[in-house]
């Protein structure tokens, strides 16, 4: 008996699509976010106005970009998707705003990213519905006001710090997307089992969750994985041994750390004793870029408790060591 059959290019896509939820009832867990984000709804449709511009900072892979096409299908509006770095110039962000329907919802993810003429173009756009634009050039130029219907902006960046104040201070709903417990990711691993067509037992489903550092993205992921090695193996379905074979081949222990989490920490403990020490030279020695350790690595470390941050720089905790098969040194 096979798990899943084989699955065309296409047909991954379009799993992929239906992998994620439509509505609020269906996006498992952030159960605060969500009541807020009904009660935020229902006002604003009952009132027929445009929602409030939304801000959703958090960690990679928590599903920022689902939850805005989930609000924007509670609205019952059309959704526009793009990013801070594709928007390069003020006349791609004219374009973007051009095709808006009243109430509409604009998606910039990595809304950090978005160059500074830009950036200041939308501060008028999300407060009063409106852009000014310099048509032409040299004496022919001439300032155009261009008014706007009134939309929603749904910014995503992974630490809402990286925002200037006069960005962050015009959304009015601002949400810190948590990493998921363990409940909430089995039942997101079982959601996306059945879409996949793959059989998994509850042990399998729960040893899969605690392997995926509270992340839906990695769960989904690690899941495809796991199904092609049970597969292989003709398993019927996925159980925890498979899970753990599966998962010991892709070097990713049963914490969920992978190999550059273990790197980071070895470093930290045979270079600099356990630390502190700065994410410079963290970065330096494992060679990563800076923002790739501070945007994916350090946050789950530092919420598993095995990374503490001191003004002096990041330390290794006895936590880590002892993961590790470490003795934490007396120092
Ligand atoms: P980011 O937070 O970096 O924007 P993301 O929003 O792009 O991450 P998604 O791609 O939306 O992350 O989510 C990753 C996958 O996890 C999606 O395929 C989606 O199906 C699934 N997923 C995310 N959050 C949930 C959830 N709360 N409930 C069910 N599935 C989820």
């Amino acid at each position: 008996e096979i798990v899943s059959g084989e699955t065309t290019g296409k047909e991954e896509a379009a799993i992929e699509l239906t992998l994620r939820p439509q509505t609020l009832a269906d996006y498992i867990g952030q159960t605060k976010i969500k009541h807020e984000l009904s009660v935020y709804i229902k006002a604003a449709k009952e009132r027929e106005e445009a929602l409030d511009h939304v801000l959703l900072y958090g960690p990679p892979g928590l599903g920022k970009t689902t939850l805005a096409m989930v609000i924007a299908n509670e609205l019952g509006v059309n959704i526009k998707t793009t990013s801070g770095p594709a928007i390069e110039k003020p006349g791609d962000l004219v374009a973007l705003l051009n095709e808006l329907k009243p109430g509409d919802v604009l998606f910039i993810d990595e809304i950090h990213r978005l160059p500074k003429m830009v950036e200041e173009m939308l501060y008028s756009a999300m407060e009063d519905y409106y852009i000014d634009i310099v048509i032409g050039e040299g004496p022919t130029a001439h300032p155009v006001h261009f008014p706007l219907p009134p939309f929603t902006l749904i910014g995503a960046t992974t630490r809402a710090g990286m925002l200037s104040a006069p960005l962050r201070d015009r959304f009015g709903i601002v949400e810190h997307m948590n990493y998921y417990n363990q409940d909430e990711l089995t039942k997101i691993i079982f959601r996306s089992a059945k879409i996949f067509q793959t059989k998994i037992e509850d042990e399998g489903a729960h040893e899969l969750a605690l392997r995926s550092r509270g992340t839906p993205r990695i769960a989904n992921r690690l899941l495809k994985r796991v199904r092609d090695f049970a597969q292989v193996a003709g398993k019927g379905s996925i159980d925890s041994v498979s899970v753990q074979r599966a998962l010991k081949l892709l070097q990713v222990d049963d914490q969920g750390l992978d190999e550059i989490d273990r790197k980071l920490l070895l470093t930290m403990i045979n270079y600099y004793n356990g630390g502190p020490v700065g994410l410079k030279t963290i970065a330096a020695n494992i060679g990563e870029e800076k923002s790739t350790i501070e945007e994916m690595y350090e946050p789950y470390l530092l919420q598993i408790g095995y990374l503490t941050r001191t003004a002096r720089g990041r330390m290794v905790t006895a936590a880590a060591y002892k993961h590790l098969g470490l003795e934490y040194p007396t120092k």
